[in-house]
């Protein structure tokens, strides 16, 4: 594996890239969450699970990762800035190739730009007898997207989440576009992680799927996340195996939680149960705080 030294003398190592899928209502977006995720599911032996856990991976044949964020539309994502979490590296613009350009299409276009994230078209429904995909890169030329078709970087596929149609080719445009952005990441020591998606289970407690930005979880390690604490108990996989470690880009889901965090909660490694229950308790009262001020206004 490549390994690469930062400034300040840090290893990082490539990382698989991490995909929103974005559009209109109704343009397909969880159809192509859905055929994508059976493709992660299917390249595994049978009896994956099918449990929506924020997030999954789909593994290329080459060795390649891109891991998806299992939440299709625009209020996850913005939400996930509010809170400061940066966690999408490729946006892929679903466009239905009969509707064409759309107020969420744009929508869409401009939280990327703001968040200065590329993006990657997806042109869907081109099985649809009334597909007109020419017609859907005309209007995103005349929006501004630079279009690779007409010398600019954005690229363009043409597909159908209903008949699985240029999927492949969507994944190899998402890892080229990666490969373009040199995606690395710190491996070695404490984790900084993102809360993608928090759910109770009625045996397992707090569950927590949670995606690495740099460094390694490992099970036994204290943590804070936003203004809860736990000690992580059990790390899985988002096909449910076991393992003792997660590291970058991977989304794995974290048993051990005394509460419930929030998607876009950051996730902080600290050294003891008592460092634990301090940083939670102050970052509890700086919450109260702001809302008694909010109410006070
Ligand atoms: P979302 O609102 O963007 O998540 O859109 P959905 O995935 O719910 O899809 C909206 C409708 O379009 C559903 O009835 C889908 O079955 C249909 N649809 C999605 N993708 C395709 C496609 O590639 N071809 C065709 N013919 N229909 C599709």
């Amino acid at each position: 594996v490549k390994r690469l030294h930062s400034e300040e003398g840090a290893i990082l190592k490539p990382r698989p890239p991490v995909v929103t899928v974005m559009g209109h209502v109704d343009h397909g977006k969880t159809s192509l969450l859905d055929a994508l995720r059976k493709t992660a599911v299917a390249a595994k032996e049978a009896g994956g699970i099918t449990q929506h856990l924020g997030a999954f991976v789909v593994s290329m044949p080459s060795g390649a990762s891109i891991t998806f964020l299992d939440t299709p539309g625009h209020a996850a994502f913005t939400a996930m800035r509010a809170r400061g979490a940066a966690v999408t590296d490729i946006v892929t613009l679903v466009v239905a190739a009969d509707d064409g350009v759309m107020p969420q299409t744009l929508e869409a276009m401009s939280h990327a730009k703001e968040a200065n994230v590329p993006v990657v078209v997806a042109i869907n429904k081109c099985d649809k007898p009334g597909a007109d995909p020419e017609r859907v890169r005309i209007q995103l030329g005349s929006e501004g997207l630079p279009l690779e078709d007409l010398g600019g970087d954005v690229q363009v596929v043409e597909i159908s989440a209903l008949t699985g149609t240029g999927l492949d080719k969507l994944e190899e445009a998402l890892l080229l576009q990666a490969e373009l952005m040199d995606l690395k990441a710190r491996v070695d020591g404490p984790a900084q992680a993102y809360v993608v998606e928090a759910r109770v289970d009625r045996g397992r407690g707090p569950l927590v799927t949670a995606i690495v930005k740099s460094g390694t979880l490992s099970v036994g390690q204290y943590i804070v996340v936003g203004a809860e604490w736990g000690r992580i108990r059990a790390i899985r996989d988002t096909l449910g195996r076991a393992t003792e470690l997660a590291g970058p880009a991977i989304p794995v889901e974290i048993e051990g939680m005394k509460g419930l965090p929030m998607a876009g909660d950051d996730i902080t490694v600290v050294g003891s149960e008592e460092r634990a229950r301090m940083l939670s308790q102050g970052r509890r009262k700086k919450l109260e705080q702001g809302r008694l001020e909010r109410m006070s206004q």
